[in-house]
């Protein structure tokens, strides 16, 4: 939770911030704390809520993007946790009745950090139901970001019942969340570190129809289950602009900036990533436009997979281009590329990659013709 001063902060002042103190929490077991409290005293941590600048209804999302990936330029793991905060209080909006949104709109503006746990093992999650509207809760979820920081996560359960079947999502209070056992040790990644990703056991916990986000199977309801790939997208792309931030810093301290080989790859390293711009633009027009559409859902998943792909590839080029514009040199600590390149590396690894590239050729080769394929009807 955050302090309750009422302090304000510009936005700028925010991120300028979150990238001053990022190599100070790259440490196994870190959370950006005071990051968080920055981006409350920027409000960007209710930005998202009905009637805020970037709520959903104002069909925003372009702007929600440029955000996520300025938060993300100045630390990834920042990023990847307010990206969850994000998405949950979508899913709010999507899924909750109207009392449950009072109270958790609510939470949000006051203080709370939401998450999305959605990811598991073999001992992933399961809702016993207890009968009476009392529910236990048993089982793990893994990847847990902001795990011990986060009091209001999302996380998702298999239906033990004789009434109910299925993936069903839940939102956790703070007072229940205690109970829940936190492994640490579970996250000892090559980068994203401060994200705080750890295994958590919610074995024993008991909710309530009250704590029921949306019926079973919303979390799965398209768009806005693979449509939301275009957020993490927009925080990897910040990554990104980090990479080629340090690598022009370190090419010009070093005065290597009239070699045409350092210039080729730098001028690689821009336009790659202001493609990375222009679909992040795209992409939010589009689903801007094609949410309303239900007979465009396929066409959205399918421009919503590409700009992740292609995302993914951008940074994954920069990357390389960095490492040999740089050298060795520019890969140790207290480089900051030697970190954003561990960051981004991590945080590159995204659910079901290889499924996500096979979706876009199916829904191409399903098409009559290639006309018109992302055409946007006035
Ligand atoms: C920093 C970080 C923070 C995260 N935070 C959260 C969080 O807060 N909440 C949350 O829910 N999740 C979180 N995750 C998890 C994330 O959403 C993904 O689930 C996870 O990163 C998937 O990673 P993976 O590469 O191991 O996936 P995998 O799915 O194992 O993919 C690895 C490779 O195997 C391929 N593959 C996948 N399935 C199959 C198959 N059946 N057969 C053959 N090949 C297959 C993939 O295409 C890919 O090439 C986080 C992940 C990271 C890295």
């Amino acid at each position: 939770m955050f302090s309750t001063a009422q302090q304000t902060l510009s936005p700028a002042k925010a991120l300028h911030f979150i990238t001053q103190n990022a190599a100070q929490v790259d440490y196994d077991g870190a959370f950006p704390t005071a990051e968080f409290e920055r981006l409350r005293q920027a409000k960007l941590m209710s930005i998202t809520l009905p009637h805020q600048p970037l709520a959903s209804s104002k069909a925003q999302t372009s702007r929600l993007l440029q955000l996520l990936k300025a938060i993300g330029k100045a630390s990834l793991p920042v990023g990847r946790v307010y990206e969850g905060h994000v998405n949950a209080l979508l899913l709010i909006e999507l899924y909750a009745t109207t009392q449950q949104q009072q109270q958790w709109f609510n939470d949000a503006a006051n203080q709370h950090l939401f998450g999305v746990w959605n990811t598991q093992a073999q001992d992933g999650v399961r809702l016993h139901d207890l009968g009476n509207g009392r529910y236990r809760l048993e089982g793990c979820k893994t990847f847990c970001s902001g795990a011990g920081h986060v009091n209001r996560p999302v996380i998702t359960a298999d239906w033990v019942s004789p009434q109910h079947k299925g993936w069903q999502m839940c939102v956790l209070p703070l007072e229940r969340l205690a109970q829940a056992t936190i492994d640490r040790d579970f996250w000892k990644p090559l980068g994203m570190r401060a994200s705080a990703s750890f295994k958590v056991d919610f074995t024993g916990l008991e909710i309530t129809d009250d704590e029921l986000l949306g019926p079973p199977d919303a979390y799965y309801r398209q768009p806005y289950f693979s449509g939301g790939a275009i957020r993490f997208a927009a925080v990897q792309l910040g990554g990104a602009e980090a990479v080629l931030e340090a690598t022009h810093q370190i090419l010009r301290e070093t005065k290597r900036i009239e070699d045409p080989f350092q210039r080729a790859r730098v001028a690689e390293m821009t336009y790659l990533i202001e493609s990375g711009n222009l679909w992040l633009k795209q992409a939010g027009k589009k689903n801007d436009k094609w949410a309303q559409q239900p007979q465009n859902t396929d066409k959205l998943l399918a421009y919503a997979n590409m700009t992740r792909t292609v995302i993914e590839d951008v940074c994954l080029r920069c990357m390389q281009l960095a490492e040999r514009s740089v050298g060795s040199r520019g890969l140790i600590r207290p480089q900051a590329l030697e970190r954003v390149h561990r960051d981004l590396t991590t945080y590159l690894r995204q659910p079901a990659p290889d499924a996500t590239l096979i979706a876009i050729g199916e829904y191409v080769l399903n098409q009559e013709t290639t006309q018109k394929l992302w055409h946007v009807a006035k």
